[in-house]
């Protein structure tokens, strides 16, 4: 059978912005357009930023933080929360706790703390980050902390320093090696249960390592302190039904639990709401938290229960939008016979500094940064390692971009990189890591500086003289 031709790509005929994807909420591109030159803007009140400037500014590779977008995203969640609690007559307390691990930068954290965000840390290191914000009176004094994953002694002592220093400060039990330390801790902690569903998202269900199994956990003796329950299903779940039965499910447990423990209060339902990085139509925040407290006040009443306090921990879902990386395409080489027509090379990596993209071939939001209204290509992404996996070709699909021209730099972003992928970059090839800026009330300022040769030579030991 003779191969199937490639759909000949569509060209933008006037809406420049809605067939870039751009300024729909749907998408969490509401911030984002084009300018009539064809640039990629991005918005906040009424300043405009535009995208295609700042790369010939700052250079690329670059990455630009928008803690408004960070700030609007919170505000709307706990406001959803908390409106549907009042609406329904929910009686118990909401709590937004920001998982450090999703993305650790100074300017992400401060940001959501300015918005009222509690912290979930996962390590001592990243617990060490939040004592330096207590040591300098950076935080209101009511914040609570999570402290999850594996509890070395380091990070032990440390969860013991800061509650003794006065901080509301909570472990959560992953495993039953930590009930023995943890039964004599004087504050509140909670317990990790790995709930025994079946989840749609990326995460390896069948040999779920984390937390305690159902029937362990039944099986605790009674701790006085025992305030929070707490699951997570894994990230960028696939479906609002997977997220909800999670819920239900979880219930089951609760109200089981609080049998032994009277002391539980609080439902800890973890991360996982995904992001739209497919354009494909997907679940909303605003209709998933009202489906939420719905179910968890019908389940009260039903079994005669108080409403449990409910903390959420989505993490992806509120920083992603937040932060974009721009590269400029290098050079172009012809493909023969794909369905892209050809490579574009980009002057970065999509293996160190956007690992996703790698790791769990996740597709991601690709547009052009300048020439917006130009002829298009179907093209492929290459990264400048000397890896043939270095690349991004929307899962084998093409990404279309517009067609070079001499004596003009061609930029490409790709949106939604704020979650997990700093965290995760490398230096594969011995690259630099992007510039990183930031936009804030219509002002540029550089967060980190580009990676200079001797900067990444002394993470290999490669100080002063090299011999
Ligand atoms: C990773 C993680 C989160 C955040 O998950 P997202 O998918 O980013 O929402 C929340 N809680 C725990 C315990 C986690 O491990």
């Amino acid at each position: 059978m003779p191969k199937k031709k490639p759909k000949k790509p569509k060209r933008p005929q006037k809406n420049w912005k809605k067939f870039w994807k751009l300024g729909a909420d749907e998408f969490n591109t509401q911030f984002f357009g084009v300018n009539k030159d064809g640039e990629l803007t991005a918005t906040e009140g009424h300043h405009i930023y535009n995208l295609s400037d700042l790369a010939y500014k700052y250079g690329t590779p670059l990455q630009v933080i928008f803690p408004f977008i960070i700030e609007d995203r919170l505000k709307d969640l706990i406001g959803y929360f908390q409106a549907y609690m009042k609406i329904y007559g929910y009686r118990g307390k909401f709590f937004y706790h920001y998982p450090m691990k999703v993305n650790q930068n100074k300017e992400f954290i401060l940001s959501l703390l300015s918005e009222g965000a509690n912290l979930e840390a996962t390590s001592a290191n990243e617990l060490w980050i939040v004592k330096k914000l207590w040591e300098g009176e950076k935080f209101n004094s009511k914040i609570r902390v999570l402290c999850n994953g594996p509890k070395t002694d380091q990070y032990l002592d440390l969860i013991e320093e800061l509650r003794a220093k006065g901080m509301n400060i909570v472990p959560i039990i992953e495993s039953l090696d930590e009930i023995e330390r943890l039964s004599k801790y004087k504050g509140d902690i909670g317990a990790r249960i790995d709930l025994n569903i079946k989840t749609d998202s990326h995460w390896d269900k069948k040999f779920d390592r984390f937390g305690l199994s159902e029937k362990d956990a039944l099986e605790l003796n009674k701790m006085k302190n025992l305030k929070v329950m707490h699951y997570h299903l894994g990230s960028q779940i696939k479906t609002q039904k997977s997220i909800l039965n999670g819920i239900k499910h979880a219930f089951s447990m609760y109200i089981q639990l609080q049998k032994i423990h009277p002391s539980l209060d609080t439902l800890d339902i973890g991360g996982g709401f995904g992001i739209p990085y497919e354009k494909k139509k997907f679940y909303t925040a605003k209709g998933v938290s009202s489906k939420i407290i719905k179910i968890l006040k019908n389940l009260s009443d039903k079994a005669g229960i108080r409403h449990p306090n409910l903390i959420v921990e989505w993490g992806q879902y509120i920083v992603a939008p937040a932060e974009m990386t721009i590269y400029k395409v290098l050079s172009k080489k012809f493909i023969p016979k794909a369905n892209a027509k050809a490579w574009y090379i980009i002057d970065g990596s999509f293996m160190n500094d956007i690992k996703d993209t790698w790791a769990i071939h996740q597709k991601f939001h690709v547009i052009p940064a300048n020439n917006m209204h130009g002829a298009l290509k179907t093209t492929w992404l290459a990264g400048s390692t000397c890896d043939s996996d270095d690349k991004y070709t929307a899962g084998g699909n093409y990404i279309l971009l517009p067609k070079l021209h001499d004596n003009q730099d061609q930029f490409v972003a790709v949106l939604d990189t704020g979650a997990y992928q700093d965290g995760l970059a490398s230096h594969h090839c011995l690259l630099a890591t992007p510039l990183k800026i930031i936009a804030r009330d219509g002002m540029i300022k550089i967060a980190r500086k580009r990676e200079s040769a001797d900067s990444i030579g002394k993470l290999f030991g490669w100080n002063g003289d090299p011999k």
